[in-house]
């Protein structure tokens, strides 16, 4: 083995013409022909120079070429940074400067405007648009279909992931081959995949949930995914009988709700949905195992650290919680101020270690030196705390923490009373400036379709199962919650609208 990410993940599937990708027009990707693909762009990417560790920014469409660009850059060592499509160029470029990438590649329809950035970074550009067509496969096209494999080690690195921003700029996390590879091999065990399995893929791959969690976990189980351009219900139900599995965000499981025709026969051949990037309201749960007869499995993680914990594959998949930490994940519950881990069940930062933590933030060693302690342990800036049966329960983010008149409130806290209100779909609860107490908490609903909640009977229903301190001083009525890509709440949109 002279490299483990792509010996293990893509060269064990090397001549082989088993399924790897179920397109939309029903056409089969094999594992053969996907890796003659991956292997013509290596060779593009070495005639224009590059060479190990050097960075390959990549902003294109979901495109089955695009997950060829991941596969060429393990065979060559090269680092793969996928972006959000939804970024501007104004914003890519940021990510183009900070990253220092040799190569660009963007979807045709941006060239005009991200070929002047290029430029003045002096870094190559090639094109690939959604119908893969664009000056990459131009290259590629005459190109041989076999690549020697460039030597790496587990400590290399493999991918440039930005965090998605959602409490501040966006930080370039550094993930090694270990990293990668640890998470996929313990997910594949865990949720108990197989060659047999077929994933429905809908999630973006420019974020760990989609790329990582679903395709390298497909990859070394040597399953299939169904590979859709996005979350299109229609498109999801129409696949379903012919799948085994689902990873999605909770947004896909409240739509799939929406939607009669999901139900128990529709569901009759899935082994398993998994959930995560945002947390899934106690109440889809409930609501899904009542319509299919499965229990979504929910699990944590993020950019920096793959996964770090799981509900059960068997054993009692908990609502509201993210169950326990993944076999060879370490973490802890500490208090903020002393770094000390607190007694069991008290609220408090996750930290956790393992081959599947992080190298650091790509070029900033005072964030990277505060956030990763020198014994290993990533303080993830959420926080949590374990019930007396090992589960993980995440109460929110360290900066979502609403502190009035000295007393913390966790927001979750808040939120799970207001959810369970009549006529409430859901809620965010926010800290906003108060000249007396520092912060005071105002509660966001919105309204379950057609119904209007009742705000005093609402209140009065809060004044009897929470404390005073942690009471909504005001509570609003708003059509949705700010939501990003992936599916989480954006509070500092709301601390924008109502401070
Ligand atoms: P940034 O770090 O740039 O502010 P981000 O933290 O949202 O953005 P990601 O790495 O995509 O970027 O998301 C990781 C975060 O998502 C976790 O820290 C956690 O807050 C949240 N998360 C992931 N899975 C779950 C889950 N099952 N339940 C609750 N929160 C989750
Ligand atoms: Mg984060």
């Amino acid at each position: 083995v002279t490299n483990p990410l792509y010996d293990r993940l893509f060269g064990r599937h090397a001549g082989k013409d088993t399924a790897f990708l179920h397109l939309p027009d029903g056409k089969i990707l094999t594992h053969a022909a996907f890796l003659a693909v991956a292997a013509q762009f290596g060779h593009v990417f070495a005639g224009l120079g590059l060479k190990a560790g050097d960075r390959i920014a990549v902003q294109v469409e979901k495109s089955p070429e695009c997950l060829a660009i991941y596969a060429a850059c393990a065979q060559s060592g090269l680092v793969f940074l996928p972006l959000n499509t939804a970024y501007t160029a104004q914003e890519v470029a940021y990510f183009f400067e900070d990253s220092g990438a040799a190569l660009i590649i963007c979807d045709g329809g941006a060239e005009a405007q991200i070929a002047p950035i290029a430029h003045r970074l002096s870094a190559a550009l090639l094109t690939l648009n959604a119908d893969s067509t664009g000056t990459l496969m131009d290259a590629a096209a005459p190109m041989p279909t076999v690549l020697a494999t460039t030597p790496r080690g587990d400590g290399d690195l493999a991918a440039l992931l930005y965090t998605s921003g959602t409490t501040g700029r966006s930080k370039g996390a550094m993930l090694s081959q270990r990293n990668l590879l640890s998470n996929a091999e313990t997910l594949s065990s865990e949720w108990q995949f197989t060659n047999a399995d077929v994933l429905l893929h809908a999630l973006p791959i420019f974020h760990t949930h989609g790329l990582f969690v679903a395709v390298n976990v497909t990859l070394i189980a040597g399953g299939s995914m169904v590979f859709m351009p996005k979350l299109d219900v229609d498109a999801l139900i129409a696949w379903m009988p012919r799948a085994t599995s689902l990873m999605g965000v909770p947004t896909f499981y409240t739509r799939l709700l929406q939607d009669a025709r999901f139900d128990a026969t529709l569901t009759a051949g899935m082994r398993v949905f998994i959930s995560g990037s945002a947390p899934l309201l106690a109440e889809t749960h409930v609501q899904f195992e009542q319509r299919t007869g499965h229990r979504i499995l929910e699990r944590y993680g993020m950019t920096e650290t793959n996964m770090n914990t799981s509900n059960p594959y068997n054993g009692e998949r908990r609502a509201g919680t993210v169950g326990h930490p993944l076999p060879g994940v370490e973490l802890k519950i500490t208090d903020p101020e002393t770094g000390e881990t607190l007694p069991g069940g008290e609220i408090g930062q996750i930290e956790v270690r393992g081959d599947n933590v992080f190298q650091g933030y790509w070029q900033m060693p005072d964030k990277t030196a505060a956030e990763l302690r020198a014994d290993g342990y990533f303080i993830t800036g959420d926080l949590g705390r374990r019930d007396a049966d090992g589960y993980v329960h995440i109460v929110g983010r360290n900066k979502d923490l609403i502190i009035s008149g000295g007393y913390n409130i966790y927001p979750k806290e808040v939120e799970l009373v207001l959810d369970a209100q009549p006529a409430v779909l859901e809620s965010a609860v926010i800290g906003v400036p108060d000249a007396d107490f520092g912060e005071s908490v105002l509660g966001i609903l919105v309204a379950q379709d057609g119904q209007t909640p009742d705000i005093p009977a609402i209140m009065e229903a809060v004044g009897a199962s929470l404390a005073s301190f942690k009471h909504p001083r005001r509570l609003l009525i708003v059509d949705e919650l700010p939501r990003n890509t992936m599916g989480k709440v954006q509070k500092n949109i709301l601390r924008d609208r109502f401070s």
